[in-house]
């Protein structure tokens, strides 16, 4: 690489908030054939909000202010959207106790004497709570794209809240760009199967890795290398920074979170998936002037 294609296409990006660290991301750049974008913050602005709550043995009311009980806790974004709800609505929460977060799963505590239990399906599984009668709401809001939270009271449920969260304007924009390039894109998330593959399907994404535990995200990309891929992993959180660090090129969102921007080799100052595909243009930009 000679200097000056390094100076310019670092200078290309700069001026689109497209931030190299170094001249490896550089080169790297120019020969990544899959991006991998997390869902949640990176393809969709990360700021769920409340759609439908369906309660079923107690009082709405009554189911909300305890899921918000427990989402007073937890630093989740679908907590925060769960907790602001019921505030709105009025609601008074409860005092927990025996509070415990469980990554990539929900929450739970005692409340007023109750085990009370918030999130999504590997929980209730693991905790035997049978959905029963809200099995087929719970599915369908899933299959609509919505995310949904599931809450049970001393093993029993007693509610859906379901959640969305707007995709950023851009996004399948970025994907078509990715495309266009002969860039594989797949999407990585914790979320439900059945609501990341509703929301690929609206992005023209068609592989979804689903269902991801946290731990288990950089695990996930180097299956893709050692499938002989040369793998860029698109994240804002916590949670992916361990696969940034070990995709070929690790790309943060500008508005993520500090150990995410820390990690990347590649930050996109304007926070818009656009920018993936542009990266990616300066970096071959760079090699073709290289030689
Ligand atoms: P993502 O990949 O979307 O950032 P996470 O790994 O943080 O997801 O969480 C995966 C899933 O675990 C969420 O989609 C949700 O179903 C569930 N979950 C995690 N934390 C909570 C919580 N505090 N309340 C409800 N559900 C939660
Ligand atoms: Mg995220």
């Amino acid at each position: 690489a000679t200097p000056t294609a390094i100076m310019v296409g670092t200078g290309l990006g700069a001026q689109r908030g497209v931030l190299f660290k170094n001249a490896t991301a550089l080169e790297t750049s120019a020969r990544i054939d899959t991006v991998v974008m997390d869902k949640t913050g990176t393809l969709t602005k990360g700021a769920p909000e409340v759609t439908e709550v369906i309660a079923a043995g107690l009082p709405e009311e009554e189911m909300l202010a305890m899921a918000a009980t427990i989402e007073h806790e937890s630093e989740h974004p679908l907590a925060r959207a769960i907790v602001d709800l019921a505030a709105q609505r009025g609601l008074q929460e409860f005092s927990a106790s025996d509070f415990r977060n469980v990554p990539g799963q929900g929450a739970m505590a005692q409340v007023e004497g109750h085990r009370v239990l918030v999130g999504n399906q590997r929980l209730m599984t693991a905790e035997n709570v049978d959905f029963g009668e809200l099995a087929g709401r719970r599915d369908d809001l899933a299959a609509s794209g919505r995310t949904v939270v599931l809450v049970a009271v001393d093993g029993r449920a007693v509610g859906v809240i379901a959640l969305a969260d707007a995709v950023r304007d851009t996004a399948a924009a970025a994907v078509a760009a990715l495309h266009e390039s002969g860039i594989e894109v797949v999407m990585l998330t914790g979320d439900n199967e059945a609501t990341a593959r509703r929301i690929a399907e609206q992005l023209g994404i068609d592989t979804v890795i689903a269902e991801v535990l946290p731990g288990d995200k950089a695990a996930k990309v180097a299956e893709l290398q050692a499938a002989g891929r040369q793998v860029a992993m698109v994240g804002d959180g916590v949670n992916d920074a361990p696969a940034l660090a070990t995709a070929d090129l690790g790309i943060a969102i500008g508005a993520g979170t500090d150990v995410a921007i820390e990690t990347a080799d590649l930050v996109l100052m304007r926070s818009d998936p656009l920018d993936v595909p542009v990266a990616l243009r300066i970096g071959k930009g760079t090699r073709r002037k290289m030689r």
